[in-house]
């Protein structure tokens, strides 16, 4: 026994490192800032400089690129072996998870760079590290460069200095494998009725017909690693990108151009602590497959079983979700049955018009769709309350409401104080306005329960949470 002991011991020794034991180490390298999207330009050049003087000689700046707006971009060179990685992170200057997680790879390489682990990633790969490609995006919180243009369309045409500086350090240094780091709209699931997807993945294709090549075989297998890791993490949070070929787009470019890529996107994974569960699930994903690469176990990997990673499903997560609620919607209608779903967005913006502020986004039978939260409104009365401002809090609505006589009250008079508000008391998607939730009392009045304010349910209904949030740390 003790024998087998000392065996397993030294076996683990060199082995990879586990998930459990990637996921275990994060805080003590942690080096990056507690809000991904508050570390910009400057605060990034900062934690590399106190890298570099923790870590002396661990990484060097091997080349800077410029940004529209004249900030340096570094990309960071590292280890000495014959495979050639590059990742890059935050093209896009509002999707930052990544970006903080190779801070922490770095300094973990750096804490560990005398041990097995670290020793066998730096003597088998080299790394090119370009932690904030888009420094004026990032500036901004927004996901275009400062000339408006999304570097990620960019590739060929190359009208940004920042594609321009990352085709040129591709076509330097002709890397075997490409990362290339985002976050998505948090608000998809993992197949249909899945969870919330954490990480998305994606082997990105080189041409229309996306033909299976020895370079999208691999990035297939590092897929199923990236994916083994954060499953054991996060079961069933992982998805396929859905995105077609793309010739414009980096990561199918570079494919194309020789260095096969693995978009990682990284989602949501709903409860308290989030953004920081979430660079630690890049950190596991990034060092642990980095460490595939290097002793070279993902390519034992199966590639075709790939496929069987559920696709991403959009606009079936909200923030909240009320079921079956008689909805007093205005324009005088009697009220109706339906279900009515709330999202309330995060930092990360994209590309798409949506709005920046909670709002109803769903009205209607919404039996394929998820919410974070959900309430059972199969007792209650829904109806808008647009005026005259937002209230701050429950109390304020309550106050304001009280003003008028109307936190106990006939279904006719209220419904009468609906319309006397006029046609902005409607509530269909976009309504951003406050939804108040009444419950049948006493004596056939209607009593006021709760309300939704900003996307959040506030008052005395108590929702359920889908089992779709993160258990605690
Ligand atoms: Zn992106």
């Amino acid at each position: 026994m003790l024998l087998f002991l000392a065996l397993a011991t030294c076996l683990g020794a060199a082995e990879s490192p586990s998930t459990q034991a990637l996921w275990a180490v994060w805080p003590s390298a942690r080096v990056s800032p507690a809000d991904p999207w508050a570390l910009k330009h400057a605060g990034l050049r900062k934690v590399i400089a106190q890298l570099q003087a923790a870590h002396p000689g661990l990484f060097s700046i091997e080349a800077e690129g410029l940004s529209a707006e004249g900030r340096k971009i570094p990309a960071l060179r590292l280890g000495t072996g014959p495979t050639k990685v590059l990742l890059w992170s935050q093209m896009h200057g509002d999707e930052p998870t990544a970006t903080l997680a190779l801070l922490d790879l770095l300094n973990w390489l750096g804490q560990h760079r005398a041990e097995p682990e670290a020793q066998r990633i730096l003597s088998n790969l080299t790394l090119w590290i370009i932690p904030m490609l888009n420094p004026d995006g990032a500036e901004r919180t927004q996901r275009r460069n400062a000339q408006e243009l999304d570097i990620n369309r960019d590739a060929l045409r190359l009208s940004s200095p920042e594609g321009r500086f990352l085709k040129d350090l591709r076509d330097r240094v002709q890397p075997l494998i490409g990362y290339n780091l985002h976050n998505q709209n948090p608000d998809l699931l993992a197949g249909k009725g899945g969870p919330q997807v954490a990480i998305a993945l994606l082997s990105v294709p080189g041409d229309e017909a996306l033909s299976e090549t020895p370079g999208t075989r691999r990035t297939k297998q590092l897929a199923l690693a990236v994916k083994r890791l954060v499953g054991d993490l996060a079961p069933g949070r992982v998805s396929r990108y859905d995105m077609d070929y793309t010739a414009r787009a980096f990561g199918d470019s570079m494919t194309r151009w020789g260095t096969s890529t693995l978009l990682i996107e990284t989602g949501g994974w709903a409860g308290p602590g989030e953004a920081a569960r979430l660079v630690r699930l890049n950190f596991v994903a990034l060092l642990g497959s980095l460490s595939a690469i290097a002793d070279g176990s993902y390519t034992s990997l199966d590639a075709s079983a790939y496929a069987q990673i559920p696709m991403n499903v959009r606009e079936s997560l909200s923030s909240l979700v009320l079921r079956r609620v008689r909805l007093a919607s205005g324009r005088a209608l009697p009220p109706f049955l339906v279900d009515l779903a709330f999202v309330v967005p995060g930092p990360f913006a994209g590309d798409s018009q949506r709005r920046r502020e909670p709002s109803v986004v769903e009205v209607g039978d919404l039996a394929h769709a998820r919410g974070l939260l959900e309430l059972d409104g199969a007792d209650l009365l829904a109806l808008p309350w647009p005026q005259p401002e937002l209230p701050a809090d429950w109390g304020a609505l309550r106050t304001a409401l009280a003003a008028q006589d109307l936190l106990s009250v006939d279904e006719p008079r209220l419904l009468a104080a609906l319309e006397a508000l006029g046609p902005k008391a409607t509530v269909r998607p976009g309504y951003t306005g406050a939804v108040l939730l009444y419950r049948k009392g006493k004596a056939g009045k209607l009593d006021l329960e709760g309300a939704v304010l900003r996307g959040r349910l506030v008052g005395h209904l108590m929702p359920t949470a889908a089992p779709i949030l993160a258990p605690p740390d």
